[in-house]
């Protein structure tokens, strides 16, 4: 894969920013894409932008403010708890999100001459959203190369770790302390270890001591 071109669905976080260092080891061209759909802290996409432009990654913001008109939830409107009930979807999950992001990227992979678009959904550690799970992507990618008539090819290479294998992967791309300092997943906007009460932070926190602990490191 290493003479083609690949777009990565990135937001500045932990996974994404994980895959994108990943695809920069696979593919000679890279091209991030962050889509802005009015996220509770824009500094989502200040942080995005800044990655990007560290690591000399084309960088593309689209507009998909739609999402949050059709749908508004507790990553877009301040007034919506982020809360999980049980047996229920957490108050963060925005429907299709997913099948609208992987459709624009292939559309954008498709304007730029690139095959493959890499994703960090994941199984293993999700909360339950339907459109992260491994048999939607694979569905989607095969609508993808139906719709466009080309063979793109969908990558997940977080799909099944866990979160202490993906500081795993990102400690083997030797990019561990990038990750840990300059990506935000906290629900409250809150770049790097977070705010640490979040769902977000306390996953994040846990993947990393486990981690730490497995490699024989204190993390404090
Ligand atoms: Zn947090």
């Amino acid at each position: 894969m290493k003479n083609e071109k690949a777009v990565v669905v990135f937001s500045g976080g932990q996974d994404s920013t994980t895959c994108l260092f990943w695809a920069l080891k696979q593919f000679k061209e890279v091209v991030a894409v962050t889509f802005n759909y009015n996220q509770r802290h824009s500094l989502e996409i200040e942080v995005a932008e800044s990655i990007a432009e560290e690591l000399g990654v084309q960088h593309h913001v689209l507009d998909m403010s739609l999402l949050n008109q059709l749908a508004p939830n507790a990553l877009t409107r301040s007034d919506i708890e982020i809360e999980q009930k049980e047996g229920e979807l957490p108050s963060t999950f925005v429907p299709g999100r997913n099948l609208l992001f992987l459709s624009f990227a292939t559309i954008l992979a498709n304007q730029i001459g690139a095959k493959h678009i890499v994703t960090g959904v994941c199984e293993t550690d999700f909360s339950g959203y339907p459109d992260c799970r491994d048999a939607f992507v694979k569905s989607c990618n095969v609508t993808l190369n139906l719709a466009l008539d080309k063979p793109f090819v969908i990558h997940t290479p977080l799909m099944w770790i866990n979160k202490a294998e993906t500081w795993k992967l990102a400690d083997d791309l030797g990019v561990l302390d990038f990750v840990r300092q300059k990506t935000l997943t906290c629900y409250n906007g809150i770049i790097a270890e977070g705010c640490g009460e979040c769902p977000a932070c306390e996953l994040r926190k846990k993947g990393l001591d486990d981690y730490l602990l497995e490699k024989g490191v204190d993390g404090q």
